[in-house]
């Protein structure tokens, strides 16, 4: 009985036990859509997120992402409060219009103008009468009556004809009637009335990113985390403006957690992702609750010890190839979640069904991610840790101990807990424009071998080649020096 449950196991794989097999092609690297869907509203650009961890996503990496074609998942190992701040700083970042707007009546002073200009730091104000724009005033129509009393009023003053544009607007337009007008700022205006100001300043900003993830008003997409049972912060963070609402579990087939994510569902108008899943059986049991995304990895991440302490997982790229299986008769995207280190590895992770990758490693130690340089042996680094570990556990809110369904109660509270990751530090690797530059490059040149126009047609086409030791032995550098480090092969621990 026992020997037939050993003998019934199946072999599982991961990245290293495969390679891709080159097809005939008629694709170039350089013609290859990366537009991936992150859940059943959202598309990204670039099949890739960053791991919702307090060592690498708050807002200037959720920024830098989503500017780049991905998007950022805002850890939750932080008061509620601040989650919600993070969340803001990225939807405000991107915004092409100041909503925030100072405004002044055509009755005011001279004197007043020049006060409210000083304290809001702005060179220009647009002038309100009953709700409606009546006229823009700026620093440079005050100027001349600033020394010598005089009594006039900003109507006297104030360009009346005032060069507006009206909502919904793209960056090309707004900066044409811009230029045509030869104005610095546009007010913006929805059913007749001022809803913001557009500056040149803020469209060529926003020019600048063409391949960035953005919702339908033109802001960055952003994702944040909840724990399982965190209602309450899960509906704070969609009302926040948070695009999807990733559900960070480290068993999302616990099934008190599948009945929750129906209540969760219900609850937000924001998408919900789910995970972390390994299995078929957990794709179909969440599928049923009306989720929008699954989160695939039982312990492959790179601090993770769950495999080691609880002896329990599935190697990633059959846990992926399980749950695509399922997800795919369904429409609902796959995420394979930690476990990559290379670009070869979103590549197979692709190949094997899934619609985008979540990498914690991989951008911890850029430029953007939370935490200072560190250098010890004449290299930078940048602390990397896992959530479930004894500093993410204890040092932060808490935010990693009920992912792995443990309390922080007590004094004793330490040695309380059983943690299943580690502590550590990663190679810093500059900024995640340059991470993220070779991460697509890598995976646009796989696509290119494999015949793969997009995400979709890798998924089909992918054809896998099984490996020895010696075929890994084989694909790495060997019986050489490296004397110079590759910016897509780190060489150095
Ligand atoms: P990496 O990209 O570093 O290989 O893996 C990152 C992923 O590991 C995260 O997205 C998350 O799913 C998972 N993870 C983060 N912290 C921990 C931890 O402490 N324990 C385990 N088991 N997984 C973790």
């Amino acid at each position: 009985m026992y020997s037939k449950k050993l003998k019934e196991a199946e072999l599982g794989f991961t990245y290293d036990d495969f390679l891709l097999v080159p097809n005939a092609s008629y694709t170039e690297a350089k013609d290859v859509d990366t537009k991936a869907k992150v859940s059943r509203n959202f598309e990204l650009n670039i099949p890739i997120i960053s791991s919702a961890m307090d060592t690498v996503t708050e807002s200037d990496m959720a920024i830098a992402l989503a500017q780049e074609g991905g998007l950022g998942v805002i850890h939750r190992n932080m008061t509620l409060e601040q989650q919600v701040k993070e969340v803001k700083k990225v939807k405000m970042s991107g915004d092409l219009t100041i909503k925030d707007v100072v405004t002044i009546t055509p009755n005011s002073s001279i004197s007043t103008v020049k006060t409210i200009m000083e304290e809001e730091e702005v060179s220009g104000l647009p002038v309100i009468k009953d709700e409606k724009l009546v006229g823009i005033i700026s620093k440079r129509d005050i100027k001349p009556f600033l020394n010598n009393n005089s009594d006039k009023k900003v109507e006297d003053i104030m360009t009346s004809d005032v060069v507006t544009i009206e909502e919904p607007i793209t960056p090309s337009e707004a900066l044409e009637l811009a230029y045509e007008n030869k104005v610095e700022r546009l007010p913006v205006i929805r059913d007749g009335k001022l809803a913001g100001i557009v500056t040149i300043r803020d469209i060529l900003n926003h020019k600048k990113y063409p391949n960035a993830a953005r919702d339908k008003n033109g802001n960055f997409l952003v994702a944040a985390a909840a724990g399982p049972f965190d209602l309450e912060r899960a509906m704070a963070l969609d009302e926040a403006g948070a695009d999807i609402i990733a559900v960070d579990c480290a068993h999302a087939h616990n099934m008190n957690v599948v009945k929750f994510a129906k209540t969760m569902k219900e609850n937000l108008d924001a998408d919900l992702i789910m995970g972390n899943i390994a299995t078929s059986e957990a794709a179909e049991d969440l599928i049923a609750q009306g989720i929008d995304g699954l989160k695939v990895g039982i312990g492959p991440g790179s601090m993770c010890t769950t495999r080691i302490i609880a002896g329990v997982g599935v190697p990633q790229l059959s846990a992926i190839s399980s749950v695509a299986d399922v997800a795919s008769d369904y429409g609902v995207p796959v995420i394979a979640d930690g476990g990559l280190r290379y670009s070869g590895d979103i590549a197979k992770a692709l190949g094997a069904g899934a619609d985008l990758v979540m990498l914690g490693n991989l951008l911890a130690g850029t430029y953007e991610s939370p935490g200072d340089v560190v250098v010890m042996n004449g290299r930078k680094y940048k602390q990397y840790r896992g959530m479930g570990s004894m500093g993410a556990m204890t040092g932060g809110f808490g935010g990693g101990a009920d992912r792995y369904f443990q309390e922080i109660k007590g004094p004793m509270k330490h040695s309380k807990l059983v943690p299943e990751g580690v502590e550590g530090a990663v190679p810093y690797k500059g900024t995640v424009n340059e991470v993220v530059f070779q991460l697509v490059g890598g995976l646009k040149a796989s696509m290119g071998y494999c015949g793969a126009k997009d995400i979709k047609s890798m998924q089909e086409v992918a054809k896998f080649v099984r490996i020895t030791s010696s075929g890994i032995k084989e694909s790495h550098p060997h019986d050489l020096l490296i004397t110079n480090e590759s910016p897509n092969y780190p060489t150095l621990d």
